[in-house]
C-alpha cells in the first residue's frame, strides 16, 4: 500500500506508470518488420506469422461462409441467449447515436449542410492471443452494421490447432459480417491497411489488442495516406475508487476481472480507508486461487498499485492524472462525485455495476482508450464509423450580401484570385441587370 501524500512526486508517477509504455521502442521495431513483411509477401507472410506466433500447424486465412452460418449449432442455448442479449442491448444503445444531417441558412441565400456518410470499408480487429473475445465482435460489428459500411473485414488470431471459436462466428453472423480472416497481431493490421489477396484493404481500422496490435495501428495511421484508426485501445486498465463502506470482495473481484485480461493489464485501487485496502488485498489472495487464469492475473497484479489517499476528492484528482480506461466508483453515494470524473473511458457507478456488465452486455461499448488517451479520445461510438462533409449552396443575392465579408478578407490575406472568383460573378450579375 502506498500512502499518496507521504511519497515524492516521482514515486507517485511510478505508481501510475503503465507497464506496456516502457517496452514501446522494442515493440515498434518488431511491428515495423512485420508490416514490411506483409507489404512484400501478403498472404504468405500472414500464414507464416500464424505458424510463428499462434502455433497453427496448418493455418488458413478466410473462414468459409458455410462455417459462419452453421456456427450457432455448436453453441449452448445459454451462450446463444447471452450473445443475442448483448447484441440487442449494444444495438439499442448505439442505434440511439445515429447522427442526423444538419441543413440551415447562415444568412439569406446562404445554405449550409453537414452530411454524415458511413466510412465505406472498415476493418475490425478481435483480440484472440490468449482468449477468443466474441464480445469484441459485438462491440464493433454492431456499429459497422448500423453505419451501413459496404465492406466489413474481421481479423482475429486463432491459437494452436483449434478451430475458430463458434461464438465469434455466430456474433459476426448477427452483425452481418461475411469476411473473417484468421490472422492476428501487427500482421493482421498491416493486411487490412495494405490489402492482400485474401484481405480487402479498408479505410479505417478498429479494435482493441495487445501492444503489438496497438502499435501497428498507430504506425499504419502515420504511414498510409488516408488510413484512419479508432484509438489506441491497448492493454486493459481499471481504477477503483472506494470509500470506507465499500465491499472488499466486490473490489477484489473487479480488480481481478481486469488483471486476468493479460500480463500487461494494470489495476489500481484508491481508497481513503487503509482497512478497505488491506481487506481487498486479502480478498484478492483468496479469490485468485479459484481463477483459471490466476498466473496471468498474478503477473498483472505485480504491475498494480494500492494507494491510500487523504480523501475521495483526492482520489478523483489522482484518477484524472492516470486517465483510466475503466473507472469504478464504489462509494456510499457516487452521484455527487460524477461531475468530478475526468479522463475516464467508461464509468461504473455503484456496488451493483461491475465492469463485466459493460464488458459484455449492458449496452455501452467496451472498446476504450488506454495508456491515458482517455484524456483526449472518446470511447468507441457510432460516429466513429462515419465521416462528415459539408455542402454550401448560395443564391445570387446571397453571394451579393456575402461578398461584403469575402472581399475584405481576401484583400487582407492578399489572395487576389479568391477575390476575383467573387468579383467576376458580381460583374456578371450587374451586366445581367443592365
Ligand atoms: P491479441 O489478438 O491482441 O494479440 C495476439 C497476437 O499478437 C498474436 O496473434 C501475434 O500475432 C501477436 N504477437 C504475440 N506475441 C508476439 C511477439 N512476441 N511478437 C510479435 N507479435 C506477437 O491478443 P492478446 O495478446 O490476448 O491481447 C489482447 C489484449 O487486448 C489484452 O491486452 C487486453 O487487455 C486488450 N483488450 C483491450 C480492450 C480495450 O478496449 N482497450 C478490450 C478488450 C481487450
Amino acid at each position: 500500500m502506498l500512502r499518496w501524500n507521504e511519497v515524492s512526486t516521482d514515486a507517485q508517477a511510478a505508481a501510475l506508470m503503465r507497464p506496456a509504455v516502457s517496452a514501446s521502442a522494442e515493440v515498434e521495431a518488431i511491428c515495423q518488420a512485420i508490416m514490411a513483411n506483409v507489404k512484400e509477401q501478403g498472404d504468405t507472410a500472414l500464414l507464416n506469422m500464424a505458424k510463428q506466433y499462434d502455433n497453427r500447424e496448418t493455418p488458413r486465412l478466410l473462414v468459409p461462409l458455410s462455417e459462419i452460418n452453421d456456427a450457432e449449432q455448436q453453441l449452448s442455448s445459454e451462450l446463444k441467449y447471452a450473445i443475442d442479449t448483448a447484441y440487442a442491448n449494444v444495438k439499442r444503445f448505439h442505434q440511439a447515436q445515429l447522427p442526423k444531417d444538419i441543413k440551415l441558412s447562415t444568412q439569406p441565400g446562404v445554405l449550409c449542410e453537414l452530411k454524415y456518410q458511413a466510412i465505406e470499408a472498415v476493418g475490425i480487429y478481435v483480440p484472440g492471443g490468449s482468449a477468443p473475445l466474441p464480445s469484441s465482435v459485438i462491440m464493433q460489428g454492431v456499429l459497422a452494421q448500423l453505419s451501413g459500411a459496404k465492406t466489413v473485414v474481421l481479423t482475429t488470431p486463432v491459437q494452436g490447432d483449434l478451430p475458430i471459436n463458434p461464438a465469434i462466428l455466430y456474433a459476426a453472423k448477427l452483425c452481418g459480417i461475411k469476411t473473417i480472416v484468421e490472422s492476428g497481431g501487427a500482421g493482421a493490421i498491416a493486411a487490412m491497411a495494405y490489402g492482400t489477396d485474401s484481405v480487402p484493404k479498408v479505410n479505417k481500422i478498429f479494435g482493441p489488442g495487445n501492444s503489438f496490435v496497438t502499435m501497428a495501428k498507430q504506425l499504419v495511421a502515420q504511414t498510409i495516406p488516408g488510413m484512419a484508426i479508432d484509438m489506441p485501445a491497448g492493454p486493459s486498465e481499471v481504477l477503483v475508487i472506494a470509500d470506507e463502506r465499500a465491499n472488499p470482495e466486490f473490489i477484489a473481484a473487479d480488480l481481478l476481472s481486469q488483471a486476468e485480461h493479460g500480463t500487461d493489464s494494470q489495476v489500481i485501487l484508491l481508497s481513503n480507508c487503509a482497512l478497505i485496502i488491506a481487506q481487498t488485498e486479502q480478498a484478492i489472495e483468496r479469490q485468485l486461487t479459484a481463477l483459471s487464469r490466476r498466473d496471468i492475473a498474478a503477473q498483472a497484479l505485480a504491475n498494480s498499485s494500492f494507494i491510500l489517499v487523504d480523501s475521495i476528492e483526492q482520489a478523483f484528482d489522482v484518477s484524472a492524472q492516470y486517465g483510466p480506461e475503466h473507472l469504478i466508483l464504489q462509494l456510499a453515494d457516487a452521484n455527487p462525485y460524477l461531475a468530478k470524473v475526468k479522463n475516464a473511458g467508461s464509468v461504473f457507478v455503484g456496488d451493483y455495476t461491475p465492469e463485466s456488465a459493460g464488458d459484455y452486455a449492458s449496452g455501452t461499448n467496451h472498446v476504450l482508450p488506454t495508456y491515458g488517451y482517455s484524456a483526449t479520445y472518446s470511447s468507441l461510438n457510432l460516429l466513429d464509423f462515419f465521416r462528415t462533409y459539408t455542402v454550401q449552396t448560395i443564391t445570387e443575392n446571397g453571394l451579393k450580401n456575402l461578398s461584403k465579408a469575402i472581399l475584405p478578407l481576401a484583400d487582407a490575406e492578399g489572395l487576389d484570385a479568391h477575390a476575383s472568383a467573387v468579383k467576376v460573378r458580381l460583374e456578371a450579375m450587374n451586366r445581367g441587370n443592365e
